[in-house]
């Protein structure tokens, strides 16, 4: 053990100016040969202790997306595959891992959409008045339903954003799935509940009303708007866009689920068109706010 211990100081020392994406692992156990625990400096609290394997996206996604004759379907910037193959990693200790069940995971998984046609999550929203619309879009204000736990549905998209944000989940790539540059340390920082969602991002959620016709989820990859990084992911009947960067406009700061004061849920068919549509129609100044955009901007100063 002392050897071990050594010889995991010694990597984890690392060298000056030595940056890991990888946190450096030492494996100490297998049963039947599988890998049961390493050791390594866990991303999230930063100590350093036994690694558990995460999933990039939690293993009820995977479930939830699985029919009983298919595996699930996912789709990256690169590829669309469908496997039953998981991405997972040694990256966190066993607490910071279930942190992630505890404060976003366990609470949305229930109520995604399913293939049999149902979406609670969707139910809930309908419980509350739409608060604003534009065409086929509406916005749902969170912060007048109850049952809608803001906390937590922020939590987890957070959650899915940071972890492609700290490791490459893609054999033979070193540079992490998408890039949070020096903002990655407010996210962190948020998850851990020792800061307020970071002031640099805007988190946009959009829903599908039912049926949702793609069962299936996404990894985080990012868009295309410019000025600032944006990046998207969904799982069943849920997408989010997150807006990374010192230059996103006050009016889209507006439309953040987690930091706006309504915690605004936009609805809407078209939802990757419609998200878009939010970013740009508050963004260039040639278009007129949207409809949506107008109304968050008026409830905020009132
Ligand atoms: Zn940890």
């Amino acid at each position: 053990m002392e050897s071990v211990r050594a010889l995991r100081t010694s990597a984890a020392a690392g060298g000056s100016g030595t940056r890991y994406l990888t946190p450096p692992t030492i494996r100490i156990g297998s049963v039947d040969g599988k890998k049961i625990m390493e050791l390594g400096i866990c991303k999230l609290c930063l100590k350093d202790k036994p690694l558990i394997n995460s999933h990039l996206m939690a293993r009820g996604i995977h479930d939830f997306c699985r029919t009983p004759d298919d595996d699930p379907i996912f789709i990256s910037s690169k590829v669309i595959m469908q496997s039953g193959r998981q991405l997972q990693h040694p990256l966190l200790c066993r607490e910071c891992d279930g942190l992630l069940s505890r404060e976003g995971e366990n609470w949305v998984l229930p109520l995604l959409a399913t293939a049999e046609g149902t979406f609670p999550f969707h139910d809930l929203l309908l419980e509350g008045a739409p608060g604003g619309s534009d065409g086929d879009s509406k916005m749902y204000a969170a912060s007048r339903n109850p049952k809608i736990d803001v906390a937590k549905l922020a939590h987890f998209a957070m959650g899915v954003f940071w972890k492609a944000s700290v490791h490459p989940w893609r054999g033979g790539e070193t540079e992490p799935l998408i890039q949070f540059a020096k903002y990655g340390e407010s996210a962190r920082t948020f998850l851990l509940g020792k800061a307020p969602f970071p002031a640099k991002m805007v988190l946009i959620a959009g829903v599908i009303p039912p049926p949702v016709k793609t069962i299936g989820f996404c990894h985080p990859y990012r868009g295309s708007a410019s000025g600032y990084h944006n990046f998207l992911f969904f799982v069943p009947g849920i997408e989010f866009a997150l807006l990374v960067g010192n230059t996103i406009s006050s009016d889209l700061k507006q439309t953040c689920f987690a930091s706006h004061r309504l915690h605004p849920i936009l609805v809407s068919g078209g939802i990757a068109g419609s998200i878009k549509g939010v970013i740009q129609g508050s963004t260039a100044k040639a278009h007129r706010a949207s409809n949506v955009t107008k109304y968050l901007i008026k409830e905020k100063s009132t």
